[in-house]
C-alpha cells in the first residue's frame, strides 16, 4: 500500500512584466507534475496587482486542471468592490480563497479598506458563502501585535469567524511552528495549520524581507548563508537543503502539508520535492518545459 501524500500547495504573485508571464506560465506548467492540492495567487495591496491577481487566476482555471485560490486582502477598495470581486471568482468556478487584511502601501498608510481585520473579511466571506476559507496565522507572531497572545487569541477569532484552516508566514525553526498549533490546539483550534515554506535561495532578500514581516533567520542560517555573500548559486544550494530537512521534519511530525512560497521559480521547489521523495513521476520533462534558473 502506498502512504498518503501529504496535501501541498503553491503560491504564486501576478507578474508586472510579459516576461514574467511567460516565466510563470512556464513555472505552472513544471509544478503541475507535482500535483498540487491548489495553487494560490497572492494579491497586492493598494490595489496595485489586484487585476494581475485576477487575470492570473482566471487564466489558470481556464487553461489547467489546477484548483486555484486566489488571495483577497481588505486594503485599496470599498465592501462593495470586494463583493463584485468575489462574485467574479465563484463564476469562473473558484470555490476556495485566502482571506487577509493585507498590508497598505508604504505610500499609502491610509489606504481605504474594507474592513479593519481578517476576522471581519472571514466573516463576510462566509456569509456570502461558497467559498473554503483559508487565512494567514503566524508562529512567529504579526509584528503589529502588541503581545503574543493577543495574536494568538486574533487568530482564533479568525478561525471562529468560519475560516477552514490556516497557512503559516514562512519560518525556518520548526519549532516555533510546532509551539504555535500546540498553543492554539489548547485554544480549542482544530482546524489544519499548513505550514508556509520558502527556500531561502537569495539570502539578501530574504534578510530584508523577514525584517518586515517578522520571521527569524535563527543564527546557525545566518552564519552558513553570510559564508556566500553575493554567490547566489551557492545559497540556492544550501537554501533548498536547508528547505528539504525543515520539510521532511515537519511531515515526520505530523504536519497536514506544505504550502511553498515559490516566487514564482519552479526548480526549488522541484528540488525539495526530489529531496523528500515525494515526487512520483519523473521531474525531467517538467524541467525541459521550463526555464529553470
Ligand atoms: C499565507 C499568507 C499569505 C499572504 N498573502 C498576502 C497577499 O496576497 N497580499 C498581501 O497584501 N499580504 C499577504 N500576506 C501578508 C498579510 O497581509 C500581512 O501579514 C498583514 O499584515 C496581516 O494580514 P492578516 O490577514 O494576518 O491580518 P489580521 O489577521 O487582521 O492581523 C493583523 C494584525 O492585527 C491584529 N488583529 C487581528 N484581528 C484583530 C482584531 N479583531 N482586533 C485587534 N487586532 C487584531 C493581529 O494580531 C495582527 O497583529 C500574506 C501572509 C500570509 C501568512
Amino acid at each position: 500500500m502506498t502512504e498518503p501524500k501529504p496535501r501541498v500547495s503553491f503560491e504564486f504573485f501576478p507578474p508586472k512584466t510579459d516576461v514574467g508571464v511567460k516565466r510563470l506560465r512556464e513555472t505552472i506548467q513544471a509544478l503541475s507534475v507535482l500535483q498540487p492540492s491548489f495553487v494560490s495567487v497572492t494579491f497586492g495591496a493598494g490595489g496595485s496587482t489586484r487585476e494581475g491577481s485576477y487575470h492570473i487566476a482566471s487564466e489558470i482555471v481556464r487553461t489547467t486542471q489546477l484548483d486555484v485560490t486566489p488571495h483577497v486582502s481588505c486594503i485599496g477598495w470599498s465592501v462593495g468592490e470586494l463583493r463584485d470581486m468575489l462574485i467574479c471568482y465563484r463564476e469562473a468556478g473558484i470555490r476556495s480563497v485566502v482571506a487577509l487584511r493585507g498590508d497598505p502601501p508604504e505610500n499609502e498608510p491610509n489606504a481605504r479598506r474594507a474592513f479593519a481585520h481578517a476576522n471581519e473579511l472571514v466573516a463576510f466571506i462566509r456569509e456570502l458563502g461558497g467559498f473554503r476559507i483559508s487565512v494567514a496565522c503566524y508562529p512567529e507572531f504579526h509584528p503589529e501585535a502588541a503581545t503574543p497572545e493577543d495574536d494568538l487569541n486574533n487568530f482564533v477569532r479568525k478561525v471562529r469567524a468560519g475560516a477552514d484552516e490556516a497557512i503559516t508566514q514562512y519560518f525556518y525553526s520548526n519549532d516555533s511552528y510546532y509551539r504555535f498549533v500546540e498553543r492554539v490546539r489548547r485554544m480549542g483550534v482544530t482546524s489544519p495549520i499548513v505550514p508556509g515554506l520558502m527556500p531561502m535561495t537569495d539570502y539578501e532578500q530574504v534578510a530584508r524581507f523577514s525584517k518586515f514581516c517578522g520571521a527569524d533567520i535563527p543564527r546557525f542560517i545566518r552564519l552558513q548563508m553570510e559564508q556566500y555573500v553575493g554567490d547566489k548559486a551557492a545559497q540556492q544550494e544550501l537554501g533548498i537543503e536547508l528547505a528539504s530537512r525543515q520539510a521532511e521534519d515537519l511531515l515526520r511530525n505530523g504536519a497536514p502539508g506544505l504550502h511553498m512560497y515559490t516566487l514564482n521559480r519552479a526548480e526549488p521547489t522541484l528540488r525539495v520535492f526530489e529531496n523528500l521523495g515525494l515526487a512520483r513521476v519523473p521531474l525531467a520533462e517538467a524541467r525541459s518545459s521550463a526555464s529553470l534558473s
